[in-house]
Order: C-alpha cells, then structure tokens, then sequence
C-alpha cells in the first residue's frame, strides 16, 4: 500500500503517518519527488485497513501496489530517478550516459590508454572488473583489491567516474572504497544476502539482468536493495539465454521497455555482454537506446587479441568510436543526448 500526500503535506504531518505505521508493525518508505511525496509500506499491510489513512491530514490518496515490487514501481513514484554521480553524472536524465572500458582491469599503462580514449569520445564511467566472475577457476579471475586501486586511479587521473563488480559479501565494503559505482552481476541477481548487503550501504549500485531470470525477479532482486535503504539503483539488461547460439545472448530490448514502464529506476544496456560478438555490439547499442535506455555499457579494448577475458565482444577504440557516431543518431531521433 502507498500513501500519495498533498503537495503541501507538512512533515508533522508525514511523522505521523509514519509514526502510526511504525506501531502496527510496518516499516516508512518515503519518496519526496518533484511532484509528490508517497510514503510506502512495508510489512503486513493488513494491519493498515484498521486505520483510515485517507482522513489522516496531509493524505491526498491511498493506493493499492498490486505488483510484488513496491518501491521499485512506478506506482510508487512516478518521476524517474535519477542518481547522481560525483555532481557531474546523472544516470537517467535526458542525456544519455556512456560506461566503457575493458572487461577486466588488466594494468595500469593499458586501462589509462583505454580510459582516455574512451573519454574523449563520450563516455563518462570508466568500466573494468576486480573479482571476475568467470566459468572456468583456471581463467583470469581478476586483479583483486590491486585492480580497484588502478581503477580508482585512473579515475582520478581523467575524470571519469568508475564502476566495477562486487561478488560477495565479504568484498562489499572494500569494492565500495574505490569505486562510484556497484556492480551486482548477473551470476549474482539472486544471491540475497549480497543484495541485502548492497542495500545497507549508501553507494549506487547496477544491478545485472540474470542470463535465466524474468523481468519480474529482476525488479524483486531491485526491490531488496531498495528495501534495506538503497535507492540508488540502476537496472541493466545484459542478454538472456535463449535457444540462439549465433549470438552469445539474446539482448532482450523487450525487457527494456517494460522495464521503462514498469519502474522508475534508469535502465542501462550492455550490448557487449548481450552479443558477445564486437561485430553485433554498436546494433544492440543502438536497439537499446531505440527502446529507451537511459545509458549503455561497452567493453573497450586496445588491443581485443590479448585481452584476458571478453576478448571476442570487445571493440577497438575506432570501433567505439563509430559506435558513438551512430548512437548519437539514434538518440537525437529520440530527443536524447549523448
Ligand atoms: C561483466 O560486466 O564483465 C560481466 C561479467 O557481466 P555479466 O554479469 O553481465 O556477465
Ligand atoms: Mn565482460
């Protein structure tokens, strides 16, 4: 159940709602938006219906959240979110945000080459994983707390903001120390006592599509980190498994589109993962942001040969480029920057 307040509500006036909640047992979720402020409810909501929240003052109207998701909905706040990254990027808003890097940070010397390229063309997160979630235990599992500290400098040195996965519980605090932003990967959607932990901490996070889950177990596993006090959460579609095999997955725009409709929070796309082919990655780029995506993620590499993992979906920086030309395109048709 939501409470949607007059626009004049006062805050006496919200503490006591939240006041009267708090003793039947139910936990306050307030959204001061542009437009309104609602107050959601969490707990055993049936205990609300004793009390006739439409007289309390201050109350404009009660709702019913039908979805299992509550405060991920957009019943629950109507405007989009936008999370603000060091006051210089905003994931959500009218421009379109850039994420590229390579898969893996593999040095120093080759993450700078590849982050200042990819500066100069557009983007403004640097991307590169520490803890790799790899398949096999004999492939590149990542350079560790070594490679959070090269990213967090080469995110100094050029200005960029950074992100990179965390995959345990164990590693949320320190992943959270150097970088701006949280990656929940998809192997992970599902791993509760990390999404729990995520959510206590006040770090915006991405959180990865499972390669096997639905839109809706996408947005309860957003949900757990909204609920435990994050609400600076970014969704990213990354491709499904499908019967296809030409293609690595299958970037589901779909899902972006009802990921767009059914909740408030940005949405990004990452073509690279979702094609696993560079040749496919600047067409899913541009499929996504059509479908209205709010920012996408692209594996960049000098040198793809010699990378150690992601190799095959990764673009050279002319690629990246070309990328960038066709996307802006694409977004100007759509009364987008990029
Ligand atoms: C990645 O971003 O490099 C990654 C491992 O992503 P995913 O979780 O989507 O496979
Ligand atoms: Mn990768």
């Amino acid at each position: 159940m939501i409470v949607i307040l007059n626009p004049d509500a006062t805050e006496a006036q919200i503490q006591h709602i939240v006041n009267r909640a708090s003793k039947l047992g139910l936990k306050s979720n307030i959204s001061r938006g542009v437009e309104r402020t609602v107050i959601g409810f969490i707990g055993p909501e049936d205990a609300l219906r004793v009390i006739p929240l439409e007289v309390f003052p201050g109350v404009d109207q009660v709702m019913q959240v039908l979805a299992p998701y509550k405060l991920v909905s957009r019943e629950f706040k109507k405007q989009d979110t936008v999370i603000k990254l060091k006051d210089r990027v905003n994931v959500g808003g009218k421009k379109l945000v850039v994420m590229a890097g390579p898969c893996s940070v593999e040095g120093y010397e080759p993450l700078l080459s590849v982050a200042k390229k990819v500066k100069a063309l557009g983007a403004t997160i640097l991307r590169g994983g520490a803890f790799k979630p790899r398949t096999s235990p004999y492939d590149f599992q990542g350079l560790g707390e070594e490679g959070l500290k090269i990213l967090q400098r080469v995110g100094r040195e050029t200005g960029l903001c950074t992100i990179s996965e965390v995959m345990d519980t164990r590693q949320v605090d320190l992943v959270a120390r150097y970088v701006d932003v949280l990656q929940i990967g998809a192997r992970n959607i599902q791993n509760f006592a990390l999404l729990k932990e995520v959510g206590l901490i006040k770090k915006p996070v991405m959180l990865k599509r499972g390669m096997s889950t639905t839109v809706k177990e996408w947005l309860m596993s957003a949900e757990y980190l909204l609920s435990n006090g994050n609400f600076d959460v970014m969704l990213c579609e990354r491709g499904i498994r499908t019967f296809e095999t030409s293609t690595r997955n299958t970037l589901d725009v779909n899902a972006v589109a009802v990921a767009k409709k059914l909740t408030h929070l940005p949405v990004v796309v990452d073509p690279s993962h979702g094609t696993g082919h560079w040749q496919y990655v600047a067409a899913g780029a541009r499929a996504g942001i059509a479908a209205g995506c709010d920012a996408i993620m692209v594996e960049v590499h000098d040198n793809p040969e010699e990378a150690l993992s992601d190799g095959a979906q990764s673009l050279m920086p002319d690629k990246f480029q070309e990328l960038m030309v066709s996307c802006r395109r694409v977004a100007q048709a759509l009364d987008r920057e990029i």
